[in-house]
């Protein structure tokens, strides 16, 4: 076994970016976690706001630390008391690492655990050659799951995990935004039996992978009116559900005019400032809408239903990967990023598994 390996690290507590390293210790397993040899690991979203040190990140890192979390591997080693993970087994991790402890865990909701902790934020992270975490928030992977479709639990799970909050089966739904939380809410609601799936957003070209990924009508919000649109394609009741995605005021009260009376919109997306409700007694009171809101991944209800849509017809891999590239190429992925260009960059430690 190796004792060091190569490994980026957020170093210091300022928007510095990461810092490539040779010759980072292995980490050594505690009794209760296994040792992971990285396959691929995509960069999220807020591993870019952790590289330029927002608000969000002074709150939960404490650097030094190894970033990276949306991942897949194989187990190297495992800990004295790891009874339910052996070596050879390939597995993705979950983010939030319940305590365990707490009212929330103790109640089937450890992914709103009071007292989390952040694999690859406030703990070491997975954009390195190896990884360590607690066994119970390893996710076993079957041979008909590729380790960078296992990269996508993470990241889009809580896609997922509205479809499941909605209740899809049989059901009208529209989902508004077509990124790639959007895109697999599409194809998982397509999965989980949604009658019609209604899909919006501003830019046609993402309209058009919507279609591929299940949508069976997709609106432009910039050329119609979403909510009379939706009431046309449901003989004037509206959809059963909503699902959104893009945390926008606007796009938010289109979603609660679009549903029918005592319907649900789940909300994915985080809005990035206050949303006012534009006609709450009409809107929601009145017709007794909910509106609720989904965090993460559910642990591992989201990540079996996730597996299934993985498996599935509608949901398209290759729609979702914008690039591959060598661990040490990170800036090479970052400037995609920065493009703009669509789909997750997986950074892989090792050549040969690309
Ligand atoms: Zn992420
Ligand atoms: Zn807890």
């Amino acid at each position: 076994m190796k004792e060091t390996m190569r490994g980026l690290v957020k170093e210091v507590p300022a928007p510095s970016g990461l810092v490539y390293h040779n010759d980072l210790p292995v980490p050594q397993v505690g009794d209760d976690e296994v040792l992971i040899k990285v396959h691929c690991t995509a960069i999220c979203g807020s591993d870019i706001h952790m590289m330029e040190w927002d608000e969000w990140s002074q709150k939960r890192l404490n650097p030094p630390v190894t970033l990276g979390h949306e991942t897949a591997g194989t187990v190297v080693a495992v800990g004295a008391k790891v009874t339910d993970r052996k070596v050879g087994d390939r597995v993705s991790v979950e983010t939030h690492i319940p305590c365990g402890e707490c009212y929330f865990c103790k109640n089937g909701m450890g992914h709103i655990c009071n007292d989390i902790k952040l694999f690859g934020v406030s703990e070491n992270g997975a954009f390195a050659e190896y990884t360590k975490v607690r066994s119970d928030v390893t996710f076993l992977l079957d041979d008909d799951l590729t380790d960078e479709a296992a990269c996508m639990f993470e990241p889009m799970g809580a896609g997922v995990h509205g479809v499941e909050s909605a209740q899809v089966e049989g059901k009208v739904v529209l989902v508004s935004g077509c990124g790639p939380i959007g895109l697999t809410a599409i194809s998982a609601s397509k999965t989980f039996g949604a009658k019609m799936v209604i899909a919006c957003d501003l830019l046609e070209a993402r309209l058009e992978v919507a279609k591929e990924m299940g949508a069976d009508v997709v609106l432009n919000s910039t050329s119609c009116n979403v909510a009379e649109e939706v009431k046309k394609l449901t003989d004037g009741i509206g959809a059963d559900a909503a699902i959104d995605v893009t945390g926008v005021e606007a796009a938010i009260n289109t979603a609660l005019k679009s549903v029918r009376a005592a319907g649900r919109v789940v909300c994915v997306g985080l809005p990035t400032k206050p949303v006012t409700l534009h006609d709450m007694t009409d809107d929601l009171i009145y017709r007794e809408v909910e509106l609720t809101g989904v965090s993460g991944r559910k642990i591992w209800d989201t990540w079996d239903s996730f597996a299934k849509v993985l498996k599935g017809p509608y949901f398209k891999l290759e729609k979702m990967i914008g690039g591959k590239f060598v661990l040490e190429d990170f800036e090479k992925a970052l400037e995609e990023i920065k493009k703009g260009t669509p789909g997750k960059m997986l950074l892989y430690p090792n050549v040969e598994d690309m």
